[in-house]
């Protein structure tokens, strides 16, 4: 079963349970009632062994309209009903025709009830499957299947107060494509989604661990978030992604753009939460260092207010690693 599925179990079974609890109340009263009027003395129903048989079998007949139960938990209610009224029957308190009578109806009432709580359970497990899959929709990127704005926030939101209270350092990755507004035009918006893909496998790949919360906030951004972190981490994977997107080796020759192959620049900032921390005020902090890696020409890592990989040292990534010249986009008009 996948995660996706034990979750959707999970919340059918928390479901029953809260439609069983919800009707307790109602199941003790209607018992109570059932109870008033078997015992009081009606004609033809005077001997208690009588009264006792119908009214198990009418507190069957109860517990299976009322509750949703398993069909092993049905059997055991089944089973000590029978018994009762058998034992009735053996000890010759009742006749075989009110024990048949009654034995028929219970199993009658079994049938029944399973096939009831199928359809009631089947139901919930629809209903949870198209909750689950609008909450998906509302959280991922349907474009990368990366977390979207929505599920960032949500997903930051858990852990942003766990950080702040345990004084984990985190850190905020902010990445955006250079001059991608060059890439789709020259080679077509649905080539720019492709690449807006490979860069989001690329981030995926850097940040593997299952506390990293990796996002597309829009068009050609991408943010990441890293609880309990340290600053090396950080830094190291930052410049392995940079060297990464280098390597997908896409280039578009455009005489208006300096670097004629795909790049990212990259804002970082990390620290320990402080109380009065915001995490708009952290947003906008990796903001402006994204916007320094921009001013620095694109293709730059600034991190904590420096620049730690400057054009240059990118440049040197590239001729270190040959690239493999697999896809080679040439601007149409050369
Ligand atoms: P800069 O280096 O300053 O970031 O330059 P840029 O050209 O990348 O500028 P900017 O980040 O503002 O451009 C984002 C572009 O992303 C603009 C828009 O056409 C494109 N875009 C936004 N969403 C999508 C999308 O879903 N698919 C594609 N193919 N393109 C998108
Ligand atoms: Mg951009």
């Amino acid at each position: 079963m996948t995660d996706n599925e034990n979750q959707i179990v999970r919340q059918v079974e928390t479901k029953i349970k809260d439609y069983n609890r919800n009707r307790v109340g109602s199941a003790i009263s209607i018992t109570v009632f059932i109870g008033i009027l078997v015992f009081v003395p009606t004609p033809g129903l005077e001997s208690l062994p009588v009264q006792l048989s119908v009214f198990s079998s009418a507190v069957f007949l109860l517990c299976s309209a009322v509750f949703l139960l398993p069909f092993q938990k049905l059997l055991v209610v089944f089973f000590i009903t029978t018994s009762v009224t058998a034992l009735l029957f053996f000890l010759t308190q009742i006749r075989i025709d009110l024990f048949s009578i009654l034995f028929f109806i219970n199993i009658g009432v079994l049938f029944r009830a399973n096939a009831n709580t199928k359809i009631i359970v089947h139901s919930f497990m629809t209903e949870m499957e198209e909750i689950n899959h609008l909450k998906i929709q509302a959280t991922v990127d349907s474009l990368t299947q990366l977390l979207n704005r929505n599920g960032l926030e949500q997903s930051i939101k858990l852990v942003w107060n766990g950080c702040k209270r345990d004084k984990k350092h985190v850190g905020i990755i902010l990445v955006d494509i250079d001059y991608f507004k060059n890439y789709n035009d020259t080679l077509g918006h649905p080539e720019g989604d492709n690449i807006l893909r490979q860069v989001a496998d690329s981030i995926r790949n850097c940040f593997k661990r299952k506390t990293d919360i990796v996002s597309r906030i829009g068009g050609d951004e991408f943010l990441i978030f890293l609880p309990d972190i340290k600053d090396d981490y950080v830094l190291k994977m930052s410049q392995k992604l940079s060297a990464d997107i280098i390597r997908l080796n896409t280039k578009i020759n455009l005489e208006n753009i300096p670097c004629n192959f795909l790049s990212v620049s990259i804002g970082i900032v990390t620290r320990i939460p402080q109380v009065d921390d915001t995490l708009t005020a952290f947003y906008k902090k990796v903001d402006e260092a994204l916007y320094d890696a921009k001013k620095l020409g694109r293709n730059c890592i600034s991190f904590n207010g420096h620049i730690i990989q400057s054009k240059s040292s990118v440049y040197e990534i590239a001729s270190v690693n040959p690239l493999s010249a697999k896809i080679v986009y040439q601007n149409e008009e050369n």
